[in-house]
């Protein structure tokens, strides 16, 4: 009874659940002694350890890494040497990270039983749902689910996204939960071609609509690229419903077979409801009128992916509830929210004491004081277990895993929120290391965050809203300058007249996120004259589907997408966006910086 089994459903995965968070010491004691005493024969730990199973002599002895420290080790077993030198278990494969190293995707070890860690996690969701929204076991769910092609290391093991490696597994393809009835057939889902993927996910979902519960992605800017593409192609969607015809650009053979199940005969009635919905010249509401019976929309909207969730709303007419349910990476998948239907913004992740070994680097109370950079040395005694952080304060987190990552610091900063039973609650806060800085100044994601949040509200009165941001430094210039491409839908007045005629409200927008960046920002700017006007470049709707594209033809995936909230080390990046700028505008005067 130490978290070690991991197949439960329904009321049982609560009781597991209510278990585990009671007794969040115990757990991850038992679970750090048990990955030292099968992995202290691995050259990463004996180096450290000499065999030892100690768990004092971990916390003094083995270091806390980021990603450069233990490459060598990845890079040796993708060539071909054993998986004893991280892990006493047969690496099956490597995680595709979103975080990149050197242009180059993390790639994270994996051994097969972790899917059975992660499938527990999943197992845990709908219990925790149902507890809230009753009955969804009485229809479907349309959730828009992407794989992607993998690539395999010299030594023939797969490297792809750890979705990719879920939905290829026995774990998803055999899940027989009555919770699991998605609209999207598997094999539209692991077609690796996204057009035809998504086509034919929205295709049955389509024809299902009255019987769809919920609907979702894993991340909310999958979910919008979805509705964006069902703004493009909906007119070639209802054809097919209408004819009970497949559009024979879908050539995928795996999708093809899987349409033909549901597509079976003409539905002229269906395509002209859909028709007259898609018509509409406003998608405001749009999700509740195709999917009447939708409850909420899944799809984490926390950290970088709040700013979504005005766009989203627009969509659903403020009707759906949002619901992030869990909290997870590629290195190991860490928590669940406990409180599903609570505003995005209080949104809080119970991390499960049984699927690794969770230290936490304190940064003080607030979250821009990142106190160690990626190649700073972590006092090793200064980590917090797991059921020692304190409510209010912020932390990055670091994880020790039975796959082979001792002490890595995946590069999130969470803030304590409370507690249920023992187990802490974290808000994500940002992921470390995403700043802007020209000069003394250090501007962290949820800085950039707060202040573009802070200025977009002057776009409100114009009916306008800001879609989509990044960010770079322009640093050929002296001094430098931060710029900011924005991109905007306007409900009214059209984008050039907006930009023509409001010149001053961009320039206040401007104002306004210097005004909210912090001290040392607003000192180098006004003070030591370090750092030039802030920028901001409008750009064509659209861009940033493009950006998008080209992020994910780089080597990106769909699922696992997040727009970069800063592009100074993406050089085509910076030139798509540049190509298609139509107004720039600067800060017109310094901003307030009082000594
Ligand atoms: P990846 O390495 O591509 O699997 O991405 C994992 C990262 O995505 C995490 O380390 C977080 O930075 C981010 N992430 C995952 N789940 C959430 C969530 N629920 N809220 C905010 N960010 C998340």
């Amino acid at each position: 009874m130490d978290g070690k089994r991991l197949e439960y459903k329904g009321e049982e995965a609560l009781k597991e659940l209510e278990r585990l968070t009671s007794k969040v010491d115990e757990v991850q004691e038992s679970i750090l002694k048990d990955i030292l005493k099968r992995n202290k024969e691995t050259v990463y730990l004996k180096k450290f350890m000499v065999g030892s199973t100690n768990v004092s002599a971990f916390k003094c002895l083995v270091p806390v890494v980021t990603y450069s420290s233990i490459h060598p080790y990845i890079q040796r077993i993708s060539n071909g040497e054993d998986s004893s030198l991280l892990s006493s278990h047969p690496i099956t494969e490597f995680l595709c990270s979103s975080g990149t190293s050197g242009g180059e995707p993390k790639l994270m070890p994996s051994i097969a039983e972790d899917l059975d860690r992660r499938t527990f996690l999943y197992n845990l969701i709908m219990p925790i749902i149902n507890q809230y929204v009753p009955g969804l076991d009485g229809g479907k769910a349309m959730y828009l689910y992407f794989a992607k092609a993998e690539q395999s290391t010299p030594s023939g093991l797969p490297a792809r996204p750890v979705l990719t490696s879920y939905y290829k597994s026995k774990h998803f393809k055999c899940r027989s939960d009555p919770f699991n009835d998605f609209t999207s057939p598997d094999q539209t889902i692991l077609c690796t071609d996204s057009r035809q993927s998504m086509y034919c996910q929205l295709l049955p979902g389509l024809l299902h609509r009255h019987r769809v519960l919920r609907l979702g992605a894993i991340f909310a800017s999958a979910f919008l690229r979805a509705i964006n593409f069902l703004e493009r192609n909906w007119v070639q969607l209802c054809n097919d419903i209408r004819l009970g015809q497949l559009d024979p650009s879908i050539t995928d053979p795996g999708c093809r077979l899987a349409i033909l199940d549901v597509l079976t005969s003409p539905n002229p009635v269906l395509a002209d409801q859909i028709e007259a919905i898609c018509r509409r010249k406003s998608w405001k509401g749009v999700l509740c009128q195709l999917w009447p019976r939708a409850k909420y929309v899944e799809a984490v909207v926390t950290g970088s992916m709040a700013q979504y969730i005005p766009t989203l709303d627009f969509y659903s007419a403020g009707k759906l509830p949002l619901v992030c349910t869990m909290y997870a990476s590629s290195e190991c998948y860490l928590g669940v929210n406990l409180n599903p239907l609570c505003d995005p913004a209080d949104v809080a992740y119970t991390i499960l004491p049984n699927l690794g070994y969770f230290e936490f680097i304190p940064l003080g109370n607030n979250g821009s004081l990142f106190a160690y950079k990626d190649d700073e040395e972590v006092e090793r005694d200064k980590l917090v277990n797991l059921a020692h952080v304190r409510i209010g304060c912020y932390y990055e987190i670091v994880v020790t895993t039975f796959a082979g990552l001792y002490r890595y610091r995946i590069g999130d900063v969470l803030q304590v929120t409370g507690f249920h039973n023992k187990a802490p609650q974290f808000r994500f806060v940002c992921r470390r290391n995403v700043v802007l800085s020209i000069d003394n100044d250090k501007t962290s994601e949820e800085d950039l965050h707060k202040s573009v949040t802070m200025a977009k509200k002057l776009l409100e009165p114009y009916e306008a809203l800001l879609v989509e941001y990044t960010s770079c430094t322009a640093t050929s210039t002296i001094p430098g300058h931060y710029i900011m491409f924005w991109e905007i839908v306007t409900h009214t007045s059209s984008l050039n007249e907006l930009t023509q005629l409001e010149t001053h409200l961009f320039e206040d927008c401007c104002m306004a996120i210097e005004e909210s960046l912090d001290y040392v920002y607003r000192r180098c700017r006004t003070f030591d004259r370090s750092v030039g006007p802030l920028e901001i470049r409008v750009v064509e709707p659209g861009t940033f589907e493009l950006l998008m594209d080209l992020c994910i033809n780089q080597g990106g995936s769909i699922n696992q997408y997040k727009t970069p909230r800063c592009i100074n080390s993406n050089t085509s990046a910076l030139d798509l966006l540049n190509s298609r700028v139509c107004a720039s505008f600067f800060s017109p005067r310094d901003p307030t910086w009082i000594p």
